[in-house]
């Protein structure tokens, strides 16, 4: 039996090292290279051709090589009764902590706003606010709103979180559901974005949704650019009710040439970056889920298709 890597666009070279390491006579195909369909059980993924899947009849698990699961989910061709896993990974997380601290640090100290206006030899002094007088609201209290809680609070900022169920963590000001939405977001001075992508999130971030944010609150995208009505974000923008944005995801990746946003004064972009999986970290959990599903054991990091993430 065999295992699948599908990763249109993303040189899958490190992996089949990484799985050959960690698994060593482990038979590894790349799509498309050829191969024969009824061998492979186990297929690691992101971004696959959408109905693949529906060619390999004894597929049992497919494995996204991030976090999100989104890029598979949406695939309304999966085989039946297949599972899906994702990344949980410690190196994953902390880098996206430290993304966002850094952009919630450029933010408030204005550093965004000092590299474009170098440009223009510009000096402008103006003060800024601290940490400690600074409210950030994080949507999405899972595996990587948590460590970005986390690290916000160790760096003395106020933080609030909202997420779909309960939750309770400590320093953080939790909300939950629809009905506490507008609460959390009043609390949001910067707001971060990292829910999953499923029907109830997509372009959750939208007029309505700033119209809550008190005056002046940044928007900070790492979560996927479905969430984001672009439309929205700079109207909002450009009224001067949103001060800005630092969006690392997108609709189109690679983020168009001509689209407005590379030009936008207070819009800041960095390309997909802010937490990027390594494979040597994350192929131990892989082999081990693939080792489960020969055993017929529970699978590790499975996701709920019910609930879409
Ligand atoms: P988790 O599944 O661990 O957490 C998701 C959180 O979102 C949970 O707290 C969940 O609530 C909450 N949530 C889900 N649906 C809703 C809803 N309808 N209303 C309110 N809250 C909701 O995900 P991760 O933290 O691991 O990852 C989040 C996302 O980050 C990924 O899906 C991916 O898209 C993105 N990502 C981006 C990267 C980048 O480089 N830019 C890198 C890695 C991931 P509850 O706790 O109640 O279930």
């Amino acid at each position: 039996m065999s295992v699948l890597i599908v990763s249109p666009g993303r040189d899958p070279e490190n992996w089949v090292k990484a799985l050959e390491n960690q698994h060593p006579g482990l038979n590894i195909y790349v799509y498309p290279e050829e191969h024969d369909p009824e061998e492979v059980e186990f297929a690691l993924t992101w971004n696959h051709p959408r109905g693949l899947f529906k060619n390999y009849p004894n597929l049992k698990v497919i494995a996204s090589m991030g976090a999100g699961v989104d890029h598979i989910l949406s695939d309304e061709g999966l085989p039946e009764d297949v599972r899906v896993t994702r990344v949980i990974d410690e190196t994953l997380t902390e880098d996206m902590g430290d993304f966002v601290l850094s952009q919630v640090m450029n933010h408030i100290r204005g550093l965004h706003y000092y590299a474009k206006v170098q440009q223009k030899k510009k000096w402008d002094q103006f003060q800024y606010k601290r940490p400690q007088n600074t409210k950030v609201g994080i949507m999405g209290l899972g595996v990587l709103g948590n460590a970005v809680a986390e690290k916000l609070n160790k760096n003395f900022f106020k933080v609030y979180a909202w997420s779909r169920t309960e939750k309770s963590c400590s320093n953080v000001t939790c909300y939950h559901g629809k009905d506490q939405l507008e609460e959390f977001l009043q609390n949001s001075e910067v707001l971060v974005c990292l829910l999953p992508l499923t029907e109830d999130t997509e372009n959750i971030l939208n007029s309505d949704l700033f119209d809550m944010l008190p005056e002046g609150a940044y928007i900070i995208n790492v979560a996927r650019g479905q969430h984001l009505v672009e439309h929205d974000l700079m109207k909002m923008i450009d009224s001067g009710h949103l001060s800005g944005a630092s969006l690392d995801v997108f609709r189109e990746e690679p983020l168009p040439e001509d689209h407005p946003f590379w030009e936008h004064s207070k819009i800041n972009i960095t390309p997909h970056i802010a937490s990027v999986t390594k494979p040597e970290s994350v192929v131990p959990q892989i082999v081990d889920n693939y080792e489960r599903m020969k055993e017929n054991e529970p699978l590790k990091n499975k996701v709920e298709l019910e609930k879409g993430y």
